[in-house]
This record gives structure tokens, C-alpha cells and sequence, in this order.
């Protein structure tokens, strides 16, 4: 979907103003050195309820919380008012779509000099119409990449940074080039991480089994909801543990989680079918739940959404 960003309201430390008068420098800090961290949080829009519902938004913001520390910024907003300006921006738009809400803070001095300290920063949002990331109904051919994920030493994964996404990117352009559609990133001692931008889990003898967050991955907010709804709904036991390359393919399913991607299972990874290379049953359940709750369908999980244009009570 092209999208015709003359049109879009956007927030930017403060004001609300239009896409094109909201622009950086060219030396910007954030531009030149990858000193920014950002979020994306989808909104799904419910036809029949005319409402637009915002996921997991509480998650998000405190996720954007701690990759602001990691990168010696301070946010403007509590995480309150972040929502309430997530909302607003929503409404300005009025789109009646899924969206993708991209909230970011960058350094925003316009100067040469790599550090963290002392570097002013500035706070933006913007509002999209949710363009599809993959066709979940096909299954991902994945690969193994050659790119290890960054280690926690060297940057920390856990912070959603805008610079460590060139790791993401160069692992994400070779399995594509090479005639995958996703790469499966090994931490640096060779245990499983996850995707370009998407956490990874496994089904084997009923359980589910994800890396646990020491193993260099980005704590997905999908896949804190992937757990619950596994644990919760369908009483599976859920294992978050070290990962060898070779559990990739002795499993039975292998699925990632992530807010653009959705739920999406893997069909094959280094060219090794995944189960009979469909869907599996426990995936499916998984996402069947995940898709009503992502849209008020669920009760026990209403609390994952936020209304913007009716806010109802809670
Ligand atoms: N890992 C990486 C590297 C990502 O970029 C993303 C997408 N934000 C995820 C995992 C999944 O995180 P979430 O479910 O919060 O979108």
C-alpha cells in the first residue's frame, strides 16, 4: 500500500503538525549515528464496532521507556500521556484501517560527535495505514543467517535501537536475497535468537518453547502475549530456555510473533520442511485466539486494547 505522506498528521515534540513540515537536518545525530530508539504498535479497525483498536500500547511505552534509558534519553511524556497522545493523533487521522504507530525519540543535535551524553532529543510520532508485512497463510521459507544477532556487550538487543536495526537489516536483505523470506538470527555462541523483526517460537511434544530473554532478543510484546494466551488458554507448558540450531529442525512447528508481522508459522527453515510445511494446530489455535483479541473478540484479553474514537468505559 503506497501512502501518500502529505496527507498524515503527525506529533512532534508538542505540536501536532502535517508530515512535510516535520522534517530533521541532515546532520542530524540520530540520522548519522543511529543514537534513536522507536516502537511499533499496531491498531486494528473493527468495521462492524466503527472502532479502531490500539494494541498493547502500556507494553509498548514502557519497552520505549528502557531503550530511552539505554541511550541516555528522557522521554517528554509519562507513559499516560503517551497514550492519551497516541489516541489523539489517531483521531486527527481518522483512518478506518489497520494502522502502524511508529512513536520515536532521537538525538537531535545537528553536530559531529559520536557519544550519548549531553546530546538533546527530540520526540515524534506517526500514524500510518497498516501495510501487510507477510502472508501469514502461506508459511515464511526461513533461513538460517550467516549474521549473527548483536550481542548484549557490544549493543543491547533489548532496547529497540534504531542503529542495531542495520543487524536486523543486513540478515533480513540476504535471506531475501538468497530466495528466503526470512532470516532466523543466531546469537553470538550459536544459540537460537530470533527473526529480522520477529521473536521465534517452537512446538515439540506439546510444549512451547521460546528463547529466553538473555539470549540477545528484543522481549516482544507479541510474544509476552503469545505466552499468555498459550499458558492461559491452552494450559500449554511454556519453556524459555537456550535454543540449539538443530531444535529448529527437529521441531513439529516453528512460528515468529512480532507487531508487524503478526503470528506467521515458518513452512521451512535451510530448506528442511517444518512438520508436513502448513500451518500447525497449535499455531493455529494460537493465532485464531491472538486475532479475536486483537479486535475486542476475546473477554479475558480486552484489557491488551484501547478504543480510540468511542473510549468506552473500561
Ligand atoms: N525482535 C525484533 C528484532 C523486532 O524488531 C521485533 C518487532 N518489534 C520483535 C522481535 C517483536 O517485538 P514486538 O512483538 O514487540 O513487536
Amino acid at each position: 500500500m503506497s501512502v501518500d505522506l502529505s496527507k498524515l498528521t503527525v506529533y512532534r515534540d508538542g505540536t501536532f503538525s502535517n508530515y512535510n513540515d516535520a522534517k530533521v537536518g541532515l546532520l542530524t545525530h540520530g540520522l548519522q549515528y543511529g543514537t534513536g530508539c522507536f516502537e511499533g504498535i499496531r491498531g486494528f479497525w473493527v468495521p462492524e464496532d466503527r472502532e479502531l483498536y490500539l494494541l498493547l500500547l502500556r507494553e509498548h511505552y514502557e519497552r520505549l521507556f528502557n531503550s530511552a534509558k539505554i541511550l541516555l534519553m528522557e522521554l517528554p511524556h509519562s507513559v499516560d500521556e503517551l497514550i492519551e497522545i497516541t489516541i489523539d493523533l489517531c483521531r486527527r487521522n481518522g483512518f478506518e484501517t489497520d494502522v502502524y504507530i511508529r512513536p520515536c525519540i532521537f538525538k537531535s543535535a545537528e553536530d559531529i560527535g559520536v557519544r550519548l551524553h549531553g546530546v538533546p532529543a527530540s520526540f515524534a510520532m506517526i500514524v500510518l495505514p497498516f501495510a501487510k508485512y507477510f502472508d501469514a497463510t502461506v508459511g515464511l521459507k526461513a533461513c538460517v543467517s550467516s549474521w549473527r544477532r548483536a550481542d548484549d556487550t557490544m549493543a543491547p538487543p533489548r532496547g529497540k535501537i534504531t542503529g542495531l536495526y542495520v543487524n536486523s537489516a543486513l540478515a533480513k536483505s540476504e535471506a531475501v536475497l538468497n530466495g528466503y523470506d526470512e532470516a532466523i538470527m543466531l546469537s553470538h555462541d550459536g544459540h537460537v535468537a530470533e527473526g529480522s523483526a520477529e521473536n521465534i517460537f517452537l512446538v515439540r511434544h506439546g510444549a512451547l518453547y521460546t528463547p529466553d530473554p538473555s539470549q540477545n532478543v528484543l522481549e516482544g510484546c507479541t510474544r509476552r502475549a503469545v505466552i499468555h494466551i498459550a499458558s492461559e488458554m491452552l494450559g500449554m507448558k511454556i519453556i524459555e530456555r537456550s535454543i540449539d540450531r538443530g531444535e529448529l529442525y527437529a521441531a513439529d512447528e516453528v512460528f515468529f510473533s512480532g507487531s508487524a508481522a503478526g503470528l506467521v508459522h515458518a513452512s521451512s527453515i535451510d530448506g528442511r520442511r517444518v512438520g508436513d510445511g502448513s500451518l500447525g494446530p497449535v499455531a493455529r489455535k494460537i493465532m485464531e485466539i491472538y486475532e479475536r483479541a486483537v479486535r475486542g473478540r476475546e473477554p479475558r484479553y480486552l484489557g491488551w486494547i484501547t478504543p480510540t474514537y468511542a473510549r468506552r468505559p473500561a
